[in-house]
């Protein structure tokens, strides 16, 4: 059974006296317990709004997320917040995750304590994320981003999830941390039978721990599939200007913020493919009428 199903999601942000921003519009995407689960996309696409609405920090305007097989969206405040609790997040700014002013042990006490487990310590949690037991008294300040980073992920599992969602957990970090913290979500959450919803807008250390790429564009998921396949052959011109812009010579790289064009208005998005203004291969159709959603949506590869 799949653990998270998204369908058709919408979230719209409202801020008075301004028109509505659909930040996601019709999103559809689904992790299975174990799964791997990389989203991808330029910042303000939608991938944390995504998140945060699967989560519950944020309520949906449509559409629906069931979690577990209960559709969250549906519940009342009490019984969603309850259906929720098996969800934790690891947000990009440690501080977000973390309260500055208590030791980090006290904190990851209150994961265990979420999840009723008398039986794991804090020090086993410190170590299991590759600390040593002994720092459980020290504050947040004392450790590096990387570590710090590495708490808040102790914390997290610490409630037992069953499923983990990475909100950029690697961006603020040096670039000889982002690969460890990335390897090490995907070992725990794999091992305890999670599933991770990680996003970033880091393609070479996602294709490194994700089992399936999900890439957004504008609110829309607009190509999905298996790592390996999306790598060796991406089929959605946007997600083939993605890779492309991938520095060649390591075949590793981050997601450029200049493909040609800017990235339009999302309180004003594009009439039909929303990437058609910058699409190499637009046709007539393209600016008329949108492309249905699927694992590839665009009219290049219309559905059977
Ligand atoms: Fe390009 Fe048209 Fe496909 Fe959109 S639907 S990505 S504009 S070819
Ligand atoms: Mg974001």
């Amino acid at each position: 059974m799949t653990l998270l199903d998204v369908d058709d999601l919408v979230v719209d942000h409202r801020t008075p006296g301004r028109p509505a921003v659909r930040a996601v519009a019709g999103a559809s995407l689904g992790v299975a317990a174990g799964e791997v689960v990389g989203l991808v996309g330029e910042s303000g696409c939608g991938k944390s709004t995504l998140a945060r609405a699967v989560c519950g920090l944020t309520p949906a305007t449509g559409g629906t997320i069931a979690f577990g097989g209960t559709p969250v969206t549906r519940l009342g405040l009490r019984r969603r917040d309850r259906a929720l609790t098996g969800i934790q997040m690891v947000f990009q700014d440690p501080y977000s995750s973390l309260n500055p002013r208590r030791r980090v042990g006290a904190q990851i006490a209150d994961g265990l304590a979420v999840a009723g487990d008398r039986a794991t310590s804090v020090g086993d949690m410190l170590e299991r994320v590759g600390l040593p037991a002994g720092m459980a008294g020290r504050y947040p300040h004392e450790f590096s981003g990387g570590q710090r980073q590495r708490i808040a992920i102790a914390r997290a599992l610490a409630a037992r999830p069953s499923l983990l969602i990475g909100d950029e957990p690697i961006s603020a970090l040096d670039a000889s941390a982002q690969a460890q913290v990335a390897t090490l979500m995907r070992t725990l959450a794999v091992e305890s039978g999670a599933g991770l919803l990680f996003i970033s807008h880091d393609l070479s250390v996602v294709r490194l721990i994700a089992d399936r790429i999900a890439v957004m564009y504008l609110g829309k998921i607009v190509e999905t599939g298996p790592t390996a396949e999306v790598w060796a052959d991406p089929r959605h011109p946007y997600t083939q200007a993605l890779l492309r812009a991938i520095p060649a010579a390591d075949g590793l790289g981050t997601l450029p913020e200049e493909l040609p064009g800017d990235v339009p208005d999302p309180a004003d998005p594009p009439s039909g493919c929303r990437f058609h203004p910058r699409c190499p291969k637009a046709m007539d159709v393209c600016a008329r009428t949108e492309p249905a959603p699927g694992p590839v949506s665009c009219w290049l590869y219309p559905p059977a």
